[in-house]
């Protein structure tokens, strides 16, 4: 049987936000890595941003300059799938959030994977036991969500799906913790834990803004220096993304049936009108100058 002494070479299916952290924590720690996208800009950005990390690391003498060579050399990448997965002991999928596009790298990762290698996700939302239900291996087909930047968030979320082996579950708890991650096993239900608890949240905070309760920066405010959260819930929101949290809010609403979940709408209205936070400079905040300043209000604020 396989263990994690032996599992040496790792690809990674997505070299976007995800991707490329992904790829530069398994680097670290001494595995191969294949990084593999469509897109050759992606890849090319990937490595651009890895290097940019490890410079910053470096800067702060959290690794050496030989750590930093090693690293890069333990990367390399491909654009086609079935070549960056034929010598695969572990495949971590972090592909656009689409349930049609990952139920299509998952057959063809199960078509040219070794039939001994694990497939995992880092889906934020899709059914681990659904994604699992298109392969040969639904035994050997588990969720790794990791959290955003990979290279400094110390969780991994490891869900295992309806048929998640013992034996694989256990290997990827191993295999976070050789990361120096802090692994945790949680059940395949729709947000699973970390998206099940924060999401709520966050619509909570966009509702009180939508009603007029407060204003954005008050209610960050109450969040951060009242719950002793390291940011407020529409400062994350922004981070996340807006179109993010509405479909995980819509994977919520659709996988319990409970109203509680439908996604505000004022968080419709703004990603309706291209606001989706960080990544397109405006959300709750606007991030043109690189400045963070408040752009929704209500009549009361
Ligand atoms: P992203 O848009 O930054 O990157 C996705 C990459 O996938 C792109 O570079 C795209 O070219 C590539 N891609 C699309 N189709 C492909 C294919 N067929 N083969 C290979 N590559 C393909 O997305 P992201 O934010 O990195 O998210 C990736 C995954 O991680 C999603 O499932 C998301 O839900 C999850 N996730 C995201 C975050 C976050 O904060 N961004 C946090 C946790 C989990």
């Amino acid at each position: 049987m396989q263990n994690t002494q032996r599992m040496k070479h790792i690809t990674v299916i997505g070299a976007g936000t995800m991707g490329n952290g992904i790829a530069h924590v398994f680097a670290m720690n001494e595995y191969q890595v294949v990084l593999c996208d469509i897109s050759q800009d992606a890849l090319d950005k990937a490595l651009a941003t890895i290097t940019k990390n490890l410079d910053r690391m470096l800067a702060k003498e959290k690794i050496s300059e030989d750590q930093k060579s090693a690293t890069i050399a333990n990367i390399s990448t491909d654009t086609s799938v079935e070549n960056s997965v034929k010598n695969a002991d572990l495949v971590v999928e972090a592909a656009t959030e689409n349930v049609d596009l990952k139920l299509s790298i998952f057959k063809d990762m199960d078509e040219y994977a070794p039939t001994k290698a694990i497939l995992a996700t880092n889906t934020s939302s899709i059914s681990i036991t659904k994604i699992a239900g298109v392969t040969s291996r639904p035994d050997k087909v588990i969720g790794m969500h990791f959290m955003n930047p990979v290279p400094v968030m110390k969780l991994v979320e490891v869900i295992r799906g309806y048929s998640t082996s013992d034996e694989v579950t256990k290997q990827i708890m191993e295999v976070s913790s050789s990361l120096n991650k802090v692994p945790v096993e949680v059940n395949d239900y729709p947000g699973f834990v970390a998206n099940r608890i924060l999401m709520p949240m966050i619509n909570e905070a966009i509702y009180s803004l939508y009603e007029g309760v407060a204003g954005v920066e008050q209610i960050d405010t109450v969040m951060m220096l009242g719950m002793s959260h390291p940011m407020g819930p529409l400062f994350l929101a922004d981070f996340i993304g807006l179109d993010v949290c509405m479909s995980i809010l819509n994977v919520l609403y659709d996988g319990f049936g409970n109203p509680k979940y439908a996604p505000c709408p004022l968080l419709v209205n703004m990603v309706n009108a291209g606001k989706k936070g960080v990544k397109t400079g405006e959300g709750f905040y606007n991030y043109a100058n690189g400045l963070r300043e408040k752009t929704v209000s209500t009549q009361f604020t």
